[in-house]
């Protein structure tokens, strides 16, 4: 198969349904978009490297499902509306039923998340994916990582530490239980928090994805607003699974593991309880909060528990 039929087969149906002031699409030299009216244009760009970002024998329609969520993601932590995706994919061979499983997977979280691929490009060598996803917002309504304040409180959605405990088990045979396939699960298809970005708009105070682990990236917003935290250990949300797998290592997962997309942001109390955040029946947790001085402190440690001393917490230390 030629790279022109490869395209028609594959690539120009992610396209569809076209996203609004699209001039032009795939096939060209350049796609060609109309701003909306009234709308900033935000754009990030991600790329997974295979035995790097994900296992080298992920299967390819999972791949194109984290491919486009983790994408997503950034949008999500930003409060962007999604609008369209380029994408660029290097691969060694062009295995057809690879093709398609990939082509799968990307066009159907593609249509979920309202993203439609306008552009991109193919060549050969080692698997890489790269997505550069684009989407929308007022001018001066995103999220930012800088806004943080002391007294704000500090929430997340969802829980944490799943994705990071699937990685014991990704590809293992045999592990059919419940709690392994709930944990793989949030690993192989993140769901990138769209509507809780986008509600966060003009009330959160600092936003992001939490895609390297809570202390690392809560670590990013202090260093933007120049403040430290106090976390409730006893507050962080970890569910049934991770708990049932992970025993007495649950809580350090849920401190540092990453690939949760989970979003953590903080919230100036004059804006109301957190709860209304709750959508999907995804919960809000607040885990925390801001404090003027540098560095992060733990409160309702367990017993004999001692703060994690990984990269992710270095960078705290007071
Ligand atoms: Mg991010």
């Amino acid at each position: 198969m030629d790279e022109f039929e490869s395209i028609r087969r594959y690539w120009l149906p992610l396209g569809e349904p076209p996203c609004d002031g699209l001039v032009r699409g795939i096939g060209d030299d350049c796609s060609e978009l109309s701003i909306p009216p009234g709308q900033n244009l935000l754009q990030s760009i991600d790329t997974l490297v295979s035995g790097t970002h994900f296992p080298a024998d992920i299967h390819p329609v999972d791949l194109g499902w984290r491919a486009m969520a983790v994408s997503a993601s950034d949008l999500a932590a930003c409060g962007a509306k999604p609008w369209n995706v380029l994408l660029a994919l290097t691969l060694p061979t062009p295995d057809q039923s690879w093709l398609a499983g990939f082509a799968r997977g990307l066009g159907e979280s593609s249509r979920l998340y309202g993203l439609p691929v306008v552009g991109g490009d193919t060549t050969r060598g080692p698997l890489t994916i790269t997505l550069q996803v684009q989407g929308l917002c007022p001018p001066g309504q995103s999220l930012t990582r800088s806004g943080a304040r002391p007294g704000d409180l500090i929430c997340v959605s969802g829980t944490l530490g799943d994705a990071g405990e699937a990685l014991r088990w990704l590809g293992s045979p045999g592990s059919s239980a419940a709690a392994v396939s709930a944990v793989c699960q949030r690993f192989l298809r993140p769901t990138p928090r769209l509507s809780l970005g986008m509600a966060l708009r003009q009330k959160a105070t600092a936003c992001i994805d939490v895609s390297d682990g809570l202390l690392a990236d809560l670590g990013h917003i202090l260093a933007a607003s120049q403040v430290g935290a106090n976390l409730d250990l006893a507050a962080l949300p970890l569910s049934q699974p991770l708990k049932t797998l992970a025993g007495t290592r649950a809580l350090e997962l849920g401190l540092t593991a990453g690939d949760d997309y989970e979003l953590c942001f903080t919230w100036p109390e004059r804006a109301g309880n957190p709860d209304q955040l709750c959508r999907d029946g995804i919960p809000i947790s607040v885990i925390g909060v801001i404090e003027s001085q540098p560095g992060v402190r733990f409160s309702n440690p367990p017993d004999g528990w001692e703060a994690p001393k990984n990269l992710g917490y270095q960078h705290f230390t007071a």
